[in-house]
């Protein structure tokens, strides 16, 4: 059993109590015995006036433990259960919001982060990187004919496609880049300190990767590609406005056959 600090505290002050009355009927006890040992008349009546202020102090400790132990100690008690259950609650409820943040930011079908992660984190990465200077990169990936995939071989198998997809697209990222799911088929990455030339190098092997990628699904063999618009931040522009660009180059590479990028 683990006592609260307030009951530790009160069981040293029991004990000092305590301790100061077993001083105190050892002065008693010893006094009696010195009044009967003298026998002289002032000396006993100084002495048994000694010996009834000791047995006041004796009677005041009594007092004391009496009063700590029945009414002091139950209320601490009270106090310690109270406080264990609150925080109790505030540690469910902490535990419940992390669970409801991380809901609110996470896409359920893949696992990665959503369109409200992804919002919230270019513009922040836009902030902190006019301070330091530095290039943003932002792609936007839509795959091509995916309504043919959803059509062909039913929404289950499209899923599993969108699984490998996100997969595929965590496993050809760096750490600190943040990759999305912006909804439906449309994913986006945001790769901060990455110029044009490596971001539009880093595109061409996710877009390589995503060719490749092969889902099966009973014994049929799905493929997709995917098509990817690409900008670099200008260092004026909001998150706002660098997200539409990209998005109009992804229309451009639907727009010149799909299956490419467009820069
Ligand atoms: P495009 O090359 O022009 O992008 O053609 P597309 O067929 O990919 O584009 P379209 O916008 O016509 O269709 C997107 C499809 O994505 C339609 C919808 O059924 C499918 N889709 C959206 N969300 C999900 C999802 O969560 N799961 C599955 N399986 N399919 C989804
Ligand atoms: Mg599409
Ligand atoms: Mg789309």
């Amino acid at each position: 059993m683990r006592f609260h600090k307030a009951e530790s505290a009160f069981f040293v002050f029991i004990a000092v109590v305590l301790a100061a009355g077993v001083l105190l009927l050892h002065a008693y006890q010893m006094l009696h015995g010195v009044a009967e040992a003298t026998g002289a008349v002032q000396r006993a009546g100084l002495i048994g006036y000694m010996a009834r202020l000791l047995f006041g102090a004796g009677v005041l400790l009594a007092t004391a433990l009496f009063f700590g132990m029945f009414f002091i100690y139950p209320l601490i008690r009270t106090q310690v259960r109270e406080e264990g259950k609150l925080r109790a609650m505030t540690e469910s409820l902490s535990a419940r919001s992390q669970t409801l943040e991380y809901a609110a930011l996470t896409d359920g079908l893949t696992g990665m982060q959503n369109r409200r992660f992804f919002d919230d984190a270019l513009r922040e990465y836009i902030e902190e990187f006019r301070k330091i200077d530095k290039p943003v990169g932002l792609m936007v990936l839509d795959l091509d004919h995916f309504k043919l995939v959803n059509d062909t071989h039913g929404h289950d198998v499209g899923d599993q496609v969108l699984k490998a997809v996100a997969n595929c697209l965590k496993d050809m990222t760096r750490y600190h880049d943040v990759v999305a799911r912006l909804g439906g088929e449309e994913f986006a990455i945001v790769t901060p300190n990455m110029d044009d030339e490596a971001l539009t190098k880093l595109a061409e092997r996710i877009r390589k990767a995503v060719s490749a990628l092969t889902v099966t699904a009973g014994n049929v063999r799905i493929k997709v590609t995917t098509s990817v618009g690409l900008a670099v931040w200008d260092r004026r522009e909001t998150a706002e406005e660098l997200y539409r660009r990209a998005d109009r180059q992804l229309y451009e590479a639907k727009r010149l056959g799909r299956n490419r990028i467009c820069a």
